[in-house]
């Protein structure tokens, strides 16, 4: 996910109790478009890259210096003929600086922001009430959607609502080409990860979208402040967030006389389209009484928030009979009476008036959002007395008063759903269509992304053994039918339901075409039809398949050949000769899961980075955790498989603070919470760059993450010395000791990149960041059982060329008994790169590894890009593992503008394979590993040409 850091300060939410008070809905629809002065420079930098080097001298520096969005079609022009000319260019000094050591200094010391200020407004658009085209639309249920809330389009001409962003959100619109730029408002039903996991990557994604980005409104409970204060520490300056946060605050001391408040309808739009308002509901109060009531005030996400969408009613047209009846001659008058004026009858002795000579209105139709995540929200919202116009069956209510519903979606699970009262209330909403857009067993074989999933599928079908994860999955292999969450309904219906699917829609406008609208919900293609596919297209891969299945069998003939010492090996094989650490190796000792293997944001084919590390029996680790880790961890094992993955999490390690590597922690780690509730366990250890503890703890006060927060720093090898001899010094160790802090602070002299007087010191060693070890220690101390439990010997994380406190880091397994029981058999060692310049501390980290993951943004003609950026380009990163003897290396983090596979050079792949999503390395496969490449990239022949189309266009963004 790009670091945007162009954003300015835009947070113009009021207080959330004065804002009831004072709410005025069509004041917040004037575009801010106060600027602070210092921001407002001529903004050089929206110009494509490569375009600006071949233009002034001035520009091409401040361009160099900066990270900024890079059009794919520029790029490629840039490619053929501009960058050759850069070479010969003379450059400003900060420029020749940065080529010298190869890396963008500006960047790597987070300096590089000032420049790129852009003027992010909220778009005016001129609407237009009678003439538009309007419909709800479900974004995506489906099988990873399973703990995430389906998002819904509200969709007009000139305007576009979005109601929830879940996690892969963005994916899938840009799968289905629907357009988050045109996105005005995104409202959420609650404040969690479930149901905002999504918002990080997407307001990245919209203020980096265009030449200028795009500001929006997202409106949620008063909550909202917490998460958008969360996303400061990743999103400088804020965001381009307009927060519109309603109700009162659960953390207010007057809770009592706002509970009365609670359920009034909250008019939060209003305009010529479209009003919208809210009714809040938090579970009904008997729950919250006694001593109860102090911490259930503090779960914010408790509150959940019922949607009403009303179009205003068209008048209809003038009608010319009518105005005949009345005894009216066409003339100037009828003209009169159009523009609101009464008139007097021609033949007869009466005033017409303007209705009278009207044809039939159009009613306006009315869409509900309910989300009641338990029976005791639903109990409240059975209370509401507000919502009571809304129902067909209120005796009491007067005719003029009452309004008809067409269209509920329910977001409530079906536990809720099915419950007899929640259908005895869905009935009471007349002739409404109700869409159950809750999780549904049935969906759960629909993936939400089928491109990715066809993709898995060709994977699966080539190489079973490095791609298990068979793309689709059956309800069956799932095997969740147990799940009480999940139960099917009970068979109870008092109303007519239909249960949601991708891209359903209902039509709100014209009025002729009002109801549900199935034709754009994708066809599913059953993967026996895409394997049929794949064999028409590229019959040999038939013959490929076999080939590859043919490598595990001659292993098998190789080992024993090895054992009478009559080994026969591929030339390459012989340069790097199975490492020690890995003779006897079993399938169940460690298995490395690419989960994510893409840079920037979400796309198509590549989710954002992660990397999973299955230590079977001993739990698992995640490095690096990108928006949807959890939906891949569920393509990979599956519903229960994810589950249990998540539950035997040992630790995650976060490399460095830009958005791709860490928005989808808080999801995992709430799903942990909610899966280990009631079974004893301890916090998880999250290993993270400093700025990482900003975004943690300011997410706290939103949702408990149970977990505890370790800086990098803390695990550098200095630091680690320093701990150790501390540790063994001392049993008594006295963490309020303040005179020890010191001692674990990272040794500056240890590091060769960040030796005196090298570039890189200064942001290594800045100021006002002191490394508080006293509260670190006993976190060191439970990271040491924590390893010990896992299998490792150590975790050492390194200082890289990225950004400020970007690291890589190093895992290293314990030794082991070789299963003849005499001999010791050494740890194996894998390296991860992280984002980052090929620099002298990575080569260092790197020294006979295992296997060295490491980042390839950039295919090699873009190394200039790749300095810019501070990434490497594919033959860098092999460079790297060359200079250190790595065993195998992966190459992962490819830029999105390699929509499926990037462009590389075989000749030097032989210790190298490439990384695709959900790719899974078990170490007793690693020797076969790079002979797979080649099959692998028959696989993608047709595809090897740069693709430019749409979604890749606006993939392309700022940084990584
Ligand atoms: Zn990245
Ligand atoms: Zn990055």
């Amino acid at each position: 996910m790009p670091q945007i850091t162009n954003l300015r300060l835009l947070f113009s939410s009021p207080n959330p109790t004065t804002f009831l008070s004072s709410f005025k809905p069509n004041s917040l629809f004037k575009p801010n478009t106060k600027i602070p002065t210092k921001f407002n420079k001529p903004n050089y930098s929206s110009y494509p890259f490569f375009t600006c080097l071949s233009s002034s001298r001035k520009s091409h520096s401040k361009s160099f210096n900066s990270n900024r969005r890079i059009s794919s079609s520029s790029l490629k022009k840039s490619e053929m003929g501009e960058k050759r000319g850069l070479s010969s260019m003379k450059m400003d000094d900060e420029v020749a600086e940065s080529k010298k050591i190869g890396f963008n200094k500006k960047r790597a010391e987070g300096r590089d922001k000032s420049s790129r200020v852009k003027d992010l407004k909220l778009k005016v658009r001129r609407l237009n009430p009678v003439n538009t085209i309007s419909y709800v639309q479900v974004l995506g249920t489906g099988m990873d959607t399973q703990d995430t809330s389906p998002s819904v389009l509200l969709f007009f001409d000139k305007q576009r609502f979005i109601f929830n962003a879940g996690e892969g959100l963005q994916r899938f619109c840009t799968e289905h080409k629907i357009k988050l730029s045109k996105i005005d408002h995104i409202f959420l039903s609650r404040v969690c990860s479930e149901t905002a996991g999504g918002l990080p990557g997407l307001l990245l994604t919209l203020a980096g979208t265009g030449e200028e980005g795009m500001s929006v409104n997202v409106w949620g409970p008063s909550d909202f402040k917490y998460l958008v204060d969360a996303m400061k520490s990743f999103i400088p300056n804020a965001a381009m967030v307009h927060t519109r946060c309603f109700g009162p605050s659960p953390k207010s001391d007057k809770i009592p006389d706002n509970l009365e408040k609670l359920n009034d309808q909250l008019k939060l739009i209003d305009d010529e389209v479209v009003k919208i308002s809210a009714i809040l509901l938090r579970p009904s109060s008997s729950e919250t009484n006694g001593i109860k009531k102090d911490e259930f005030a503090l779960k914010s996400s408790d509150i959940s928030v019922l949607y009403i969408c009303e179009l205003p009613e068209i008048r209809g047209k003038f009608d010319p009979e009518k105005a005949r009846a009345l005894g009216l001659r066409p003339g100037p008058k009828y003209r009169e009476l159009q523009e609101g004026i009464s008139v007097k009858s021609d033949t007869k002795n009466i005033m017409v008036h303007p209705d009278d000579v009207l044809g039939p209105s159009v009613p306006g139709p009315i869409v509900l959002l309910v989300d009641c995540p338990t029976l005791s929200h639903f109990r409240e919202l059975l209370s509401a007395s507000s919502i009571e116009t809304y129902y067909a069956d209120v005796a009491s209510m007067p005719e003029e008063n009452r309004k008809t519903v067409n269209c509920v979606i329910h977001l409530s699970p079906a536990l809720v759903v099915n419950s007899s009262d929640y259908q005895k209330w869905m009935s009471r909403f007349g002739g409404a269509e109700h869409i159950l857009a809750g999780h549904q067993m049935k969906n759960i074989e629909i993936p939400i992304l089928q491109s990715s999933a066809r993709v898995a599928a060709r994977l699966n079908y080539l190489c079973p053994q490095f791609f298990p994860a068979p793309g689709f999955w059956s309800l069956q292999q799932l095997k969740c039918s147990t799940s009480p969450v999940m139960a099917e309904d009970t068979g109870l219906k008092l109303c007519e339901t239909i249960s949601a699917e991708n891209l359903l829609k209902f039509h709100l406008r014209p009025y002729a075409q009002l109801g549900l609208d199935r034709t754009g919900i994708p066809a599913t293609a059953a993967p026996r039809e895409i394997i049929e596919d794949l064999l028409s297209e590229i019959p040999e891969i038939s013959d490929a398949a076999q080939q590859v299945a043919r490598l595990w069998r001659e292993d098998e003939h190789a080992s024993e050949a090895a054992s009478d010492n009559n080994m026969i090996e591929e030339p390459w094989l012989n340069q790097s000769a199975v490492p020690s650490c890995l003779e006897g190796i079993t399938r169940e000792n460690v298995e490395i899961v690419l989960l994510g293997t893409g840079s920037s944001q979400p796309s198509k084919y590549r989710n954002v980075s992660s990397v999973f590390i299955n230590l079977f029996s001993k739990g698992s680790l995640l490095l690096d955790c990108g928006e949807g880790t959890l939906g891949q961890l569920k393509r990979r094992f599956g519903i229960q498989g994810a589950d249990d993955a998540v539950r035997g999490l040992r630790f995650i390690w976060i490399s460095h603070i830009h958005a791709d590597h860490h928005t989808g922690l808080a999801r995992i780690l709430a799903l942990r919470r909610d899966l280990l509730k009631g079974v004893p366990h301890e916090p998880l250890v999250v290993i993270g760059p400093r700025q990482l503890k900003r975004f943690l703890d300011a997410y706290e006060r939103l949702e408990e993450l149970d977990m505890q927060f370790l800086d990098c720093r803390h695990t550098t090898k200095a630091s680690l010395a320093a701990f150790e001899s501390n540790y063994n010094q001392s049993d008594n160790y006295e963490p309020s000791s303040g005179n020890k802090v010191d001692s674990v602070k990272p040794k500056v002299s240890d590091s060769i990149l960040f030796a005196k007087g090298s570039p890189m010191q200064s942001h290594w060693k800045r100021p006002g960041s002191p490394v508080d070890s006293t509260l670190a220690h006993p976190i060191m101390e439970k990271l040491t059982d924590v390893l010990g439990d896992a299998g490792l010997e150590s975790i050492i994380s390194f200082p890289v060329v990225h950004c400020p406190q970007a690291f890589g880091v190093v895992l290293k397994g314990a030794d082991r008994l070789h299963s003849d029981g005499r001999r010791i058999i050494p740890g194996w060692k894998i390296v991860y790169s992280g984002d980052t310049r090929p620099c002298p501390e990575l080569v260092e980290a790197s020294q006979g590894a295992t296997v060295l993951i490491h980042e390839a943004t950039f295919e090699d003609a873009l190394v200039e890009e790749a300095i810019a950026r501070n990434h490497s380009t594919t033959k860098e990163a092999i460079e790297v593992g060359d200079a250190a003897g790595a065993y195998r290396i992966i190459l992962t983090h490819f830029s999105q503008r390699y929509p499926k596979i990037p462009v590389f050079d075989e000749s030097h792949m032989h210790k190298t394979c490439i990384a695709f999503d959900m790719m899974s390395i078990n170490f007793a496969d690693l020797h076969v590993l790079p002979r797979v490449l080649p099959y692998l990239k028959l696989l993608f022949k047709n595809e090897m040409v740069v693709d430019e189309s749409d979604e890749l266009e606006s993939a392309v963004s700022l940084a990584a």
